[in-house]
């Protein structure tokens, strides 16, 4: 090798040093950097651990129900940390798909008097089964809802009286009086009707609420498909974002209340010709198994 390969080669081997040094302060930098601050990164973990954790501003409803803590934004970072346990395959043993080919829709936060009637409306239309999550004083403003929803072959899940966050971090006596005074409110409007499905607000879990659903017969139900509807995105991303998402399985989250559902309503119209040709939707047997 003669001084001009030799340098030529020293001046390779500089080059290759520094590339690999800048590589690894730019990783470095990166890594110092929080997710939201990063350019193109995606602010969605930040909005959803705020809007987890304070109801959501909501001018455009001010009924009670307005504001509240959707769902979706604890359970995706809990899923990420926490085990599944036994029983289901999520979150310490809540469900997350349907444990069949067929797809499950569900509907949170309801009855409400705008979107529910319209939810069932497009259902009816595709001849779509689906599950209503509930929120018992909702349940109880409008007990001719839940009776429109029973009547017409969907199935109810208890979604907390309050749609309290926070309901499994309290005492099982609480969490018991929460989801029964939801279910008396629910059995209020349909005396016999089968409530065998638990959904905890924000997805937020804990051992003791899903012990107590348990005992009261109810089985604690998850997600793995979320659009994000409640954060309003619009009918076409929540319905492109459902259909590229969803597998045989899937258990879909929307919100047929809690805020302007519009999107949501008219995202069924875009989505289920399509979805109901690729798969068969079912509303969540009675039996609260599959
Ligand atoms: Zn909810």
């Amino acid at each position: 090798m003669g001084p001009r390969a030799s340098g030529r080669s020293a001046a390779a081997v500089v080059v290759l040093v520094l590339a690999a040094l800048l590589g690894s302060a730019y990783a470095l930098g990166r890594s110092m950097v929080p997710d939201e601050a990063r350019p193109g990164a995606t602010t969605h973990t930040a909005a959803r651990t705020e809007y987890a954790d304070q109801p959501a501003p909501s001018p455009s409803d001010a009924r009670p129900t307005a504001g509240r803590s959707p769902d979706g934004e604890v359970a995706t970072q809990d899923a990420e940390r926490q085990p599944a346990a036994e029983g289901g395959d999520g979150l310490f043993g809540s469900r997350v798909t349907t444990g069949s080919r067929r797809v499950a829709l569900t509907f949170d936060d309801g009855p409400h008097p705008d979107y529910t009637p319209q939810v069932l409306g497009v259902l009816r239309e595709f001849n779509v089964r689906a599950t209503f999550c509930v929120v018992g004083e909702n349940a109880q403003s409008h007990p001719e809802l839940i009776r429109a929803i029973v009547a017409d072959g969907h199935t109810l899940c208890n979604h907390s009286w309050r749609h309290d966050v926070q309901l499994g971090r309290r005492s099982p006596d609480v969490i018991r009086a929460d989801l029964l005074r939801t279910n008396a409110a629910i059995r209020a409007a349909v005396p016999d009707a089968p409530i065998a499905w638990y959904r905890q607000p924000g997805g937020a879990w804990t051992y003791p609420v899903v012990s107590v659903a348990e005992g009261l017969g109810m089985t604690p139900l998850h997600w793995n498909v979320d659009p994000s509807d409640w954060q309003a995105p619009g009918a076409l991303r929540i319905a492109t974002m459902i259909t590229r998402s969803t597998t045989a399985g899937s258990v879909v989250l929307l919100h047929d209340a809690g805020g302007d559902r519009q999107g949501t309503v008219d995202a069924l119209r875009h989505m289920l010709p399509e979805l109901t040709s690729r798969f068969e939707l079912e509303a969540l047997p009675v039996d609260g198994t599959t």
